[in-house]
């Protein structure tokens, strides 16, 4: 596979038990094929249940309060409009930011997809974003935690800015791998998992592949996140944990939350 961000086809391997490589440019992922039956394997309704999330539907309330937050950093930026959201799993954040924004979603797994459209009431689409035929533009598009498992985000980044009108927002979330974590970490930092992981951005990656698609940062945040205890757990125990009330607070300094605007 040729780097997403710079088009290099020459790599090196980085973790090669992995199948992880790093471009000259500094980009790093994972250098292998999937089909669309791969992809589609991996996001099934246990991708969020016992998968990488504990139990999305009973982790809803920390979920909600780091999706507001989110939309707190949105609206210094976009205060109204219609918004897209791509990735957008049971629809959470959709849910917080329809009051002030008309929003639609994407989100290939059938199961949360449903959910989002039937007990949410709300417009989110069980399709591949890319294949979508979009007959509007958009006052902001975001892109939670979603970045790092795609195929090809380069054709995703320049869809979106496509679909952005002038002067409207990216908002998007991933980790850095160019942080102080996952540089003591290394192939043990906890958000290297391919497959589902593939992209490992660092913000001068990401940085590159926005400018290369007329988007200018314009924000860059390291923010805390909460976590349910049930995460945490299911993390440490290896297995689903889904009875423990509570939650707490955390910020391990890398994962990014960046704000690009439409030139
Ligand atoms: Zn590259």
């Amino acid at each position: 596979m040729k780097c997403v961000v710079c088009e290099n086809k020459k790599v090196s391997p980085l973790w090669r038990e992995l199948k992880i490589v790093k471009c000259d440019c500094g980009h790093i992922y994972y250098d292998q094929n999937l089909s669309k039956n791969q992809i589609a394997e991996i996001y099934t309704g246990s991708y969020f249940n016992g998968g990488e999330y504990s139990d999305y539907l009973t982790d809803k309330d920390v979920i909600r309060k780091n999706f507001l937050a989110r939309l707190k950093t949105l609206k210094r930026f976009q205060k109204k409009g219609d918004l897209l959201e791509i990735g957008s799993a049971y629809g959470f954040f959709l849910d917080v930011a329809q009051g002030q924004f008309n929003v639609e979603g994407y989100e290939i797994c059938t199961e949360a997809a449903t959910y989002a459209s039937t007990t949410l009431g709300l417009k989110v689409y069980n399709a591949d974003f890319l294949e979508a035929n979009l007959n509007k533009k958009y006052d902001a598009v975001c892109m939670f935690d979603c970045i790092e498992h795609l195929t090809r985000p380069d054709k995703f980044i320049e869809k979106i800015s496509g679909c952005l009108k002038q002067n409207g927002h990216l908002l998007i979330t991933t980790g850095d791998i160019g942080k102080i974590v996952p540089k003591i970490r290394g192939k043990k930092w906890r958000l290297i998992h391919p497959p589902t992981h593939i992209h490992y951005f660092s913000f001068d990656s990401l940085k590159k592949l926005l400018e290369k698609n007329g988007l200018t940062v314009v924000s860059k945040k390291y923010p805390g996140v909460y976590r349910s205890f049930n995460l945490l757990f299911t993390f440490l125990l290896k297995r689903r944990v889904t009875s423990l009330p509570g939650f707490f607070w955390f910020n391990s300094f890398d994962i990014m939350e960046v704000v690009a605007v439409k030139s």
